[in-house]
């Protein structure tokens, strides 16, 4: 058996898409070989690395036993459609490939531990070559060879992952002469497909926004690609789509929407210890009100839990804070941001760029309920005003006084659970809540 892994064969001016370069690969394989394509596999890799062109996608394709089709002429092949379709014309193109005569579940463990790193950290090329080289895969690169990290780690994904929830993807392709041109699909029979298909297939549409989440705005082969949680039910509702010719489709198994990218928070020793580039899952307390600022993007500060008691009534001094942001693109997630308070506990997940957890989604775990504030007259009703530093409060016409501020209940528009940002603003991989297995309520967006 075989597995050929590729990568960065896309530019995101010209075009192009290296799912599609693994479906012309794949059918290519099935044309000149006797090779039986058993599946494809698009994997997301760490969505923080720089050089991605846009989703950080590596695809591997799953060839079945065959004589016909021994790794070297899986390699010939592949490698001349690399050769013709990627845009090296880009110079941040750097098509890799990968080919490991082996079945897809005899990944060495190295390998599928690089894999894991590739989704979670950052890695080097010659970390790459080097690993594919001790396992004598072949390999090929163009430009500096940065593809072939990619490459490797979709070949090394179905051990990596084997754990973990696999979904699909089924993307419909443009003709050829239609790339670059607007795109022609019937939104209204994509709103009523996807309500057909919800909520087992996710992220087709953001109801909110009007906005058909499916269809990408890039130049590229795509025409919509429809994801969920089983494989015939993203074709069903693929096909109930009005739309311009489909020149092909192809189903990809995926890691898509489940969150594998997230670093477990809890192994580090604070929240000072995060590093830019890697997602995280963390545990925190709101430290500071939500600011909004210039462009709309929501901010606050969390400090670690261990931190001691914070209450809206102490001033939170603590050195260890990460600030979170819900940028303007996150829609309506930010009234949910907004909602917080100082003290309520939380575990949030997201990507850490600049020192600023950008917000994918957050649990609330508990809710601030009461705020402590200045009393008020017994007498007249109104507010007390300070009696001077450390001497409580006093209502100078009537002279009633008290020693410290009081409780009020807190009208709060939040809930516990799971909250998140919409599927307009969702990151490939991110777990949407609508595919369950949260540890809390969960408040869905779709
Ligand atoms: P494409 O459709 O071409 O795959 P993309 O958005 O997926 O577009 P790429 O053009 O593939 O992005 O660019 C990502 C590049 O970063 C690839 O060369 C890939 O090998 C490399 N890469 C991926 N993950 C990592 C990582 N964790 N560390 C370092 N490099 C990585």
């Amino acid at each position: 058996m075989t597995v050929v892994g590729l990568d960065d064969t896309d530019s995101r001016e010209r075009g192009m898409c290296t799912t599609y370069v693994a479906t012309e690969v794949a059918s290519r394989l099935a044309e000149q070989t006797d090779a039986t394509v058993e599946r494809l596999l698009l994997v997301r890799l760490n969505p923080a690395v720089e050089h991605k062109t846009r989703g950080n996608a590596a695809l591997a394709i799953h060839l079945g036993h065959d004589q016909e089709c021994d790794p070297e002429t899986a390699f010939e092949v592949a490698r001349a459609t690399l050769e013709d379709l990627a845009e090296t014309a880009d110079d941040r193109t750097n098509p890799g490939l990968v080919v490991a005569g082996h079945a897809p579940d005899e990944v060495p463990d190295g390998v599928s531990a690089f894999t894991l790193s590739a989704i979670r950290d950052h890695l080097s090329i010659a970390e790459a070559t080097t690993l594919a080289d001790d396992h004598g895969y072949r390999r090929w690169g163009a430009g500096n060879g940065r593809g072939q990290i990619g490459a490797l780690a979709a070949v090394g994904a179905w051990v990596a992952l084997e754990e973990r929830d696999w979904t699909h993807e089924y993307i419909s392709y443009r003709e050829p002469e239609r790339w670059g041109t607007p795109r022609t699909v019937d939104e209204e029979s994509v709103f009523a497909a996807a309500e057909e298909g919800y909520p087992t297939v996710w992220d087709t549409v953001d109801r909110a926004e009007g906005e058909t989440v499916c269809v990408p705005h890039t130049p590229g082969p795509i025409l919509h690609g429809i994801r969920g949680d089983d494989p015939e039910a993203v074709r069903t509702v693929s096909r109930s789509i009005g739309s311009e010719p489909v020149a092909r489709t192809q189903r990809f198994v995926t890691n898509q929407g489940t969150d594998v990218h997230l670093k477990d928070g809890s192994t580090l020793e604070s929240l000072a210890a995060v590093r830019d580039g890697r997602a995280y899952r963390l545990e925190g307390r709101v430290a500071g009100e939500p600011e909004t600022r210039q462009g709309g993007h929501v901010f606050f500060k969390l400090v670690d839990p261990a931190n001691g008691d914070i209450s809206p009534a102490s001033s939170v001094e603590a050195t260890e804070t990460l600030t979170c942001a819900a940028f303007e693109p996150t829609k309506r997630f930010r009234d949910r941001v907004r909602a917080l308070r100082v003290g309520d506990r939380l575990t949030v997940c997201g990507e850490v760029a600049r020192g600023t957890l950008k917000l994918e989604k957050f649990a609330v775990r508990d809710l601030v309920e009461t705020e402590r504030v200045t009393p008020t007259c017994e007498s007249c009703g109104r507010r007390m005003k300070s009696a001077g530093r450390g001497q409580g409060y006093r209502c100078r016409d009537c002279g009633t006084a008290a020693e410290t501020k009081v409780d009020r209940p807190l009208e709060r528009d939040l809930d516990v659970g799971w909250y998140e940002v919409p599927p307009c603003a969702r990151r490939h991989v991110a777990k949407p809540l609508v595919r369950g297995g949260f540890d809390g309520p969960t408040h869905p967006e779709r």
